[in-house]
């Protein structure tokens, strides 16, 4: 009898055997385009899709199939796409629900890419949007129109942290026969299992934990066979978006330590929002393993463990905020998150600067909020680095050091 491998093994060994020419464990890069069949039947069987196999690269390739069934068995979907990025999963899994005159309700503070998509190029092509406050299910239900065919929720949020039940989401989203997308990047499926709790779709940007080394940009959809066959062929090939060979094996190695880098994220972002709470210079922290936090107990429900991501707002504002990264010696400023190195964005000056200030607060977007992406360094180090450049931002102030 077959065992049930539990989480960590199957990252490591799922869908992953010596090759059976050479006995190489580590994976086989298969760079090819083209393949041959033995005869015409079977490579019209292929191409249907009604045996498994690859016949065109843009349609996919053996090494990046290796790492979406491995993606599908981790997030239990019963098949997954790998495409160029982030940005491809989410427009291809919406453009696979969404045709001209159909509408999508997205949760309010999405990802900013997947912002950019909605209210720039979607409207190109008739497709219809409402963003959403879906920490309520009763303000979804009512946002539906006859015309509403999907309901798109990233959790948590980005930057403040917010959590969405999915289980609550997708139970009024059945009902309604409405298939529930979920942004799943924040956490990867070492924490949170979106399908598991009723989500129909996940999207990931691999670029980020499930690589997890900065040198890969890379996107996931994760679904029923028939959609991702639908997105694979119609979308994915059409669009010219297929992930290589060579990023695929990137992945397949960097996932490698998937369990143990996640690990290390979760454990040194806890003692950092812990150190952040404690700081006088620190008005509020934001991260769904601090009791503080409003939906602590809902994360603590859905979530394995609470992720890598801390956000916080400095005293002061704009001024204060940027001299603040700017005083950072270990931690770098920079947009992605995920990365074995600490890295700081100031939205306020960074990523949200060309929203007016009113507009952007409304978003949650504060002037002295900073989001950190905690990385594998030893925590008292970023600590003392946050420390350092806390201290410097006030120094006429006396402060005492929290930590060791
Ligand atoms: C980075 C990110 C994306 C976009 O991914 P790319 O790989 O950069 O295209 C989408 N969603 C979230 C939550 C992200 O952090």
């Amino acid at each position: 009898m077959e065992t049930e491998w539990s989480m960590d093994t199957k990252i490591i060994h799922e869908h992953q055997f010596p090759d059976p020419h050479t006995g190489a464990i580590s994976q086989t890069i298969v760079p090819a385009v083209a393949y041959a069949f033995p005869d015409s039947e079977t490579a019209a069987a292929v191409v249907a899709g009604e045996e498994e196999g690859v016949y065109y690269g843009r349609y996919g390739n053996p090494t990046s199939r290796t790492l979406e069934k491995k993606i599908a068995a981790l997030e239990g979907g019963e098949d997954a796409l790998g495409v160029s990025s982030g940005m491809a999963a989410i427009s291809i899994a919406l453009l696979g629900f969404l045709k001209h005159g159909d509408h999508v309700l997205v949760t309010k503070d999405v990802y900013g890419g997947t912002y950019s998509f909605l209210t720039s190029l979607a409207p190109r092509f008739g497709i219809q949007f409402d963003f959403v406050d879906c920490t309520d299910t009763d303000l979804i239900v009512k946002a539906i129109k006859p015309n509403t065919k999907a309901v798109y929720i990233e959790t948590p949020s980005n930057p403040r942290l917010t959590i969405l039940d999915i289980e609550a989401i997708s139970e009024v989203c059945k009902a309604r026969q409405l298939p529930v997308i979920v942004d799943n990047t924040f956490m990867s499926p070492c924490l949170q299992k979106p399908l598991e709790l009723g989500a129909d779709v996940v999207v990931h940007s691999a670029t980020k934990y499930i690589n997890g080394h900065g040198d890969v940009l890379a996107g996931f959809i994760v679904g029923k066979k028939d959609a991702i066959q639908f997105m694979r062929k119609k979308l994915m090939g059409d669009l010219g978006q297929n992930l290589n060979a060579w990023d695929a094996f990137l992945i397949l190695r960097g996932m490698k330590t998937m369990a143990l880098r996640v690990e290390r994220h979760c454990g040194n972002a806890r003692k950092i929002a812990e150190y952040l709470e404690s700081h006088p210079f620190i008005d509020k922290v934001f991260y769904p393993g601090l009791k503080s936090h409003p939906q602590h107990e809902l994360a603590r429900k859905q979530m394995k463990g609470m992720g890598g991501i801390v956000s916080f707002e400095v005293k002061g504002g704009l001024v204060e905020g940027k001299k603040l990264i700017n005083s950072l010696k270990l931690a770098m400023i920079s947009f992605s998150l995920g990365d074995p190195e600490t890295l700081v964005q100031h939205p306020a000056s960074m990523t949200h600067a060309s929203i007016p200030q009113e507009e952007r607060i409304k978003f949650g977007i504060t002037d002295g909020l900073i989001r950190i992406s905690v990385g594998l360094e030893d925590a008292d180090d970023i600590i003392q680095d946050f420390d350092q450049a806390l201290t410097a931002l006030f120094p006429a102030s006396e402060t005492k050091i929290t930590t060791k």
